[in-house]
């Protein structure tokens, strides 16, 4: 995803008129809100001077009976009331919830709607519900605090989150009475928060953010002063939570504690974990002592034990650096900068392991729960108008994946979805026959693998280009998409130099209800597309085979072969035939393969007279695969 900085005309407008703005991290544990006040960032505290809001609520039966820390806090009394780490679930349909998705207390109601909702005593509440009531909070605690309404915010989201996710949290947002001006990825937040974006020179930054209950390593690209997510991993089910596991893990095993499914004092045991842990950022032991009933347990934990019980995770985190990487096709001496977020890198041990595996010191000058929050109020300062010097921040990716379709009605897809614009993107496509000199290049957009669940955007034909066999041709196909989200797609032949090219707004006329259902239709029929995908493609390959074994036969077949064995290839010829209108890919595979063994001794033979390079691409086991528009 990119921040384009174009400069949105008539958005710097009186120039005195300070507008109230404010960036808010919309955490999986915890949320936090800031603002700039006379130039300089800050986070917004509550009447308590806490800044830090647990991302928690409690519902009774006249609405939210407690939130944010109140509501942590009481977990363990009413835990089937107590919503937390709700941005699991934002923008999920009820068939994507599977088991790891959940590890949440509460109990999901069972609706026909495909929108999951949570059972509570205030009634069954969605993702967005429960996320709007967190906004609220911090909206309310954003205006007391600046003495105004807020004119607009800006929020952060996971790099990773797909349109349905980015969608809902902008509806939760909406819901909550806010004006969002616009989301932006956490990474990237964090990286603005460092100044990084204006940073004279290009560079390359990688931001590792291990939260509460996830662990998220982005590669993000900076150039000419546009961010682009270059890959990201990680762990959805890793974080804090599971330091405070191996916590109390540890303290039953030493003191022999039998928890069973007693859900009170397993709270209890991990509210201490937290607070041992957080201890030990800062001190070399730490006292892990609790009262629960008859129970008393009092154990020292060292820095030292505590390092081994954090080593495991650690290395796993850096397993998906590793693998970001690889994505990234980057080495680790290419990042410039790396920038720690997330409360869990105040764990000296993970700061130490991040900066030795990067060999370089990585960057923690700002309170690591804060910079997501900070980045996103610089971001939203500027929105709102309040740096009318500064460039505007413009974000975009494009909705839906763009494609080419391919003979036998397949979609080939060439920018895939969430891709950053501008972007371009180029491939080659060959002929499917001989002496072809035109070909039909068809535009299409969706996630789904025939053209017929796709929608088309635009068709074009290229030319007047020598006639070849088939396969020999080379037609480049390029895509590009400005920033405006206009894509135009242009074709060459290399031999020739043909050219043609067609203009397309791809976004048009598909409103975000369509573009989300033809996403969830793309996750709900993968499997079913695949099965479709392969039939077709065996017909493709079946078609192929056929053509060219026949044109290949009108030849030289008398030349080559006796009657009999003419009448064995005349026999699987028909076999293939008779399979492709079957339903199943694996009998016209197997058909092929028939087919492939009896023309053997033909193909050989043909290939000792040397015949060579005018058939070269006609025999049956030399295909190349490669796609090709009709
Ligand atoms: P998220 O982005 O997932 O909402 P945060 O970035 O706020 O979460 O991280 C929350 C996690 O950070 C919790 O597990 C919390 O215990 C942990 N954390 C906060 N401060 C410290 C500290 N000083 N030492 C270790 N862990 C900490
Ligand atoms: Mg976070």
């Amino acid at each position: 995803m990119a921040l384009l900085q174009i400069s949105e005309p008539g958005q710097s407008t009186a120039p005195h008129q300070h507008r109230l703005a404010a960036g808010i991290d919309l955490g999986t544990t915890n949320s936090l809100v800031a603002t700039i006040k006379s130039g300089l960032a800050s986070v917004l505290p509550d009447d308590q001077g806490e800044v830090i809001f647990p991302s928690v609520v409690r519902y009774g039966k006249d609405g939210v009976a407690a939130i944010g820390k109140a509501a942590r806090d009481q977990a363990s009394e009413d835990p089937y009331n107590t919503i937390s780490s709700v941005k699991r679930l934002i923008g999920l349909s009820a068939e994507d919830i599977t088991e790891s998705s959940a590890g949440m207390m509460f109990k999901l109601e069972k609706t026909d709607s495909s929108v999951p909702r949570i059972a509570t005593d205030a009634g069954a509440k969605t993702a967005i519900e429960v996320s709007a009531d967190i906004l609220r909070a911090l909206r309310t605690r954003a205006e007391l605090s600046l003495g105004g309404e807020l004119t607009g915010v800006v929020v952060t989201v996971p790099a990773y989150f797909d349109d349905t996710q980015r969608q809902a949290t902008k509806d939760a947002a909406k819901l909550a009475g806010l004006n969002v001006y616009r989301l932006v990825n956490e990474p990237t937040a964090a990286a603005i928060a460092y100044g990084l974006d204006r940073a004279d020179a290009d560079s390359t930054i990688a931001v590792y953010d291990l939260g509460g209950g996830t662990f998220d390593i982005s590669i993000l690209k900076l150039e000419k002063g546009v961010f682009e997510v270059l890959s990201t991993a990680g762990d959805t089910a890793l974080g804090g939570d599971d330091i405070d596991n191996a916590i109390v893990d540890w303290v039953v095993a030493q003191h022999g504690v039998e928890v069973g499914g007693n859900a009170g004092l397993q709270r209890t045991l991990l509210d201490q974990a937290r607070v041992v842990k957080h201890a030990l950022s800062t001190n070399d032991q730490a006292q892990f002592s609790i009262q629960h009933g008859e129970l008393s347990i009092n154990s020292t934990v060292s820095l030292e034990t505590f390092n081994s019980l954090v080593a495991e995770l650690i290395q796993n985190t850096l397993k998906s650096c590793r693998n970001a990487l690889r994505q990234a096709k980057l080495k680790k001496n290419q990042i410039d900068n790396v920038v720690m977020v997330g409360g869990s890198t105040r764990v000296p041990a993970v700061r130490a392991a991040v900066s030795e595996f990067f060999e370089r010191e990585v960057l923690t000058d700002i309170n690591p729960d804060e910079v997501v929050a900070i980045g996103a109020a610089l971001q939203a300062d500027v929105l709102a108008g309040n740096k009318p010097d500064s460039d505007m921040l413009l974000l975009d990716v494009i909705p839906l994946s763009l494609g080419i379709e391919t003979h036998g009605g397949l979609v080939e897809q060439i920018i895939p979805r969430n891709t950053t614009i501008p972007a371009a993107r180029a491939q080659e496509f060959t002929t499917y026959k001989d002496g072809q000199t035109a070909m039909a290049l068809h535009v299409v957009q969706g996630e789904r693998d025939l053209v017929r669940d796709c929608r088309s955007l635009g068709r074009f034909e290229l030319r007047g280009f020598n006639p070849v066999v088939a396969g020999q041709a080379r037609i480049q196909v390029t895509f590009q998409v400005d920033a405006d989200g206009l894509l135009t797609v242009s074709a060459v032949e290399r031999d020739s130099g043909v050219q043609a090219e067609v203009q397309i707004k791809p976004s048009y006329g598909l409103r975000d209800s369509e573009i989300e259902s033809m996403i969830r239709d793309s996750m709900t029929n993968a499997q079913q597309d695949v099965a479709a995908r392969m039939l077709q493609e065996q017909r493709v390959e079946a078609e192929r085979a056929v053509e060219a074994l026949d044109a290949a036969m009108a030849k030289d077949a008398d030349e080559f072969l006796d009657e009999n064995e003419k009448q064995k290839i005349v026999d699987a010829r028909e076999a293939v035939v008779q399979s492709s209108t079957a339903t199943d890919a694996d009998s016209i595979k197997s058909a092929l393969r028939v087919l492939e063994k009896v023309s053997e001794v033909y193909v050989s033979r043909r290939m000792n007279a040397s015949i060579g390079e005018a058939m070269k691409g006609k025999t049956i086991d030399s295909y190349e695969k490669q796609d090709s528009p009709t």
